[in-house]
């Protein structure tokens, strides 16, 4: 049985021999954490954190755009086909994901682990949005293609510009009269902050028996010795350089994850590079303008730009208080985490990764040209790119800010000889003793489905047995089910969770 300590260090000495080692304080890691734990109250584990706290990279709430990905309003789930047909199969796969996260914190409020939902989780609608004949009628087979599924039930859409400006004034101010647009609306959308879940993941992990956290501490080397365990070299602000030994290695690292996938040696690992992206975003910092925008409205993206790249207009709640961003803006940095080193992409370059990088170079011109035009835009080009979407933005009232580094996967592919991926992917050894999490979309959102997988490719047997699949089941109760083939199921299971995460319309109802 788990026991909890009434005393919780905030770092604690380094384990020796635990039977897990999660490398990463981000959401990755403290979702797998708390899963394993349940699962098994026996597993002792130790959590190594390179920066002075946890959730300072891809998981902190500036880092990231905080949207709860649900495949509600974010047009690259939902490719056009070329007899004007929508494909919606992908964001089906991506609201199932998003649920059964949800479900997955619903679960962690009723076990009293997540105290106060609303310091993480908030209901703010979800938008998309068009310009023009030609992606207003694009809009219109997405949402006759998306109201036919019940997880898109609640859609709504219109060309009207008086219920558009109803739903986000921003919108249509300014904007001529005679412009064709378009919008879809869903009233349950959410803004996550995962820095503070993340925070809150971790307090609970480090007050069981059998788990420490070791923070500024790098992950500097990691071998697997012939009796299988993961030998980890790591570099101690507080203990200099130590070793541990472990049954199990996660590499939660986030853009940290190739570099150490590398050094674990695993043949599964060969092939893989990494192309890191940073994101920018335009914050508002007129709090008349702030207070008038209460949704998350995505675009459609540029022509080249890469899926992660669409611009939104987006209400965040960070802390408690309100926030308006625009963007992401790519940029190019060299380095693979914000906290990274400028050699991270050269040193990522090895034999067996140098053909799948050079024909993603060759292959990706105008994701070239898109990243170099990105990073020649003046503070005004930008604000021209917002006003594509709130036509009366004033450049004076919006400052830029710099968020997190994405690392997209660049692997082999077997028709050409590099593939760059916008995706996840969890890459495992065969013996199930090791596993790394590279790229980063739909990314913390769909963590809890993420870190499912991680426990089906390296805990197979256990996965299998009754008191795993119990424990899984209660976690995420819909653990092997279809929720799009089962409306009273999805609804039955989205009710309780929602209520629990207190953002269902009654309570928001009352909050207003
Ligand atoms: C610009 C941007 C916008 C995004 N928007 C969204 C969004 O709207 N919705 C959404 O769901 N997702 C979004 N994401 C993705 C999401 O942020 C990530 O998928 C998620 O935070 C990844 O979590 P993680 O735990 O894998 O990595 P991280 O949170 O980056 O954690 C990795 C940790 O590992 C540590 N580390 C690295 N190397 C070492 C080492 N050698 N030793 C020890 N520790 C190490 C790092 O310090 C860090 O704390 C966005 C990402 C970016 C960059």
């Amino acid at each position: 049985m788990t026991t909890t300590r009434t005393v919780r260090p905030s770092t604690g000495p380094i384990l020796d021999n635990p039977d897990i080692v999660l490398i990463g304080g981000g959401i990755m890691s403290a979702t797998l954490g708390i899963m394993l734990k349940k699962l098994n109250p026996d597993f002792t584990i130790q959590i190594v954190e390179s920066l002075p706290r946890v959730a300072l990279e891809s998981s902190h709430a500036w880092n990231n755009a905080g949207t709860g990905h649900a495949a509600l309003c974010e047009l690259n789930y939902t490719p056009q086909q070329a007899d004007g047909s929508v494909e919606i199969s992908k964001a089906v796969e991506i609201n199932e994901q998003f649920e059964n996260s949800k479900h997955f914190w619903a679960f962690l409020v009723e076990q009293g682990v997540i105290k106060d939902p609303s310091v993480f989780i908030k209901r703010v609608p979800h938008m998309s949005f068009v310009r023009g004949k030609e992606d207003q009628e694009f809009l219109r087979q997405r949402f006759a293609a998306m109201r036919k599924q019940h997880l898109f039930g609640e859609m709504v859409y219109s060309e009207d510009k008086a219920m558009i400006s109803r739903w986000a004034p921003l919108l249509t101010e300014g904007r001529p009269s005679d412009e064709p647009i378009a919008a879809t609306r869903v009233e349950s959308g959410t803004d996550i902050n995962f820095g503070a879940l993340t925070q809150q993941l971790v307090d609970y992990l480090i007050s069981l028996d059998g788990v420490e956290l070791a923070m500024q501490a790098r992950v500097t080397g990691i071998y697997q010795k012939p009796d299988g365990r993961w030998r980890v070299k790591i570099n101690s602000e507080t203990e200099g350089k130590r070793k541990l030994r472990a049954k199990f290695a996660f590499i939660g690292a986030g853009g940290g994850s190739l570099h150490l996938l590398q050094k674990s040696g695993i043949p599964e690992g060969l092939g893989f590079g990494g192309f890191p992206v940073s994101g920018q975003f335009l914050v508002c910092t007129d709090q008349d303008v702030i207070e008038r925008h209460a949704a998350k409205v995505y675009g459609k993206a540029a022509v080249g730009a890469p899926p992660m790249s669409v611009p939104h207009l987006d209400t965040r709640v960070i802390d408690g208080k309100k926030a308006l961003l625009f963007g992401p803006y790519a940029g190019f940095s060299p380095k693979f985490l914000k906290e990274g080193s400028i050699l991270d992409l050269i040193k990522s370059v090895k034999l067996d990764n140098i053909l799948p990088l050079l024909a993603v170079g060759r292959d990706n011109m105008s994701l070239t040209q898109y990243l170099i035009n990105e990073c020649r835009k003046s503070h005004s080009d930008r604000v021209d790119g917002l006003r594509e979407f709130f036509p009366d933005a004033k450049e004076e009232d919006w400052k830029l800010v710099t968020a997190g580094q994405r690392v997209q996967i660049i692997k082999k592919s077997p028709d050409s000889t590099g593939k760059l991926e916008f995706g996840t992917e969890v890459v495992a050894a065969q013996d199930g003793s090791i596993a790394a999490l590279l790229g980063a979309s739909p990314g913390a959102s769909t963590a809890v489905s993420i870190i499912i997988e991680v426990l089906e490719k390296c805990f197979p047997d256990e996965v299998k047995t009754e008191a795993w699949q119990s424990t899984l089941k209660a976690m995420t109760p819909a653990y092997g089910e279809n929720l799009a083939e089962d409306q009273a199921r999805y609804h039955e299971l989205r009710s309780k969770a929602d209520a629990l995460l207190q953002i269902d319309a009654a309570t928001n109802a009352k909050s207003e």
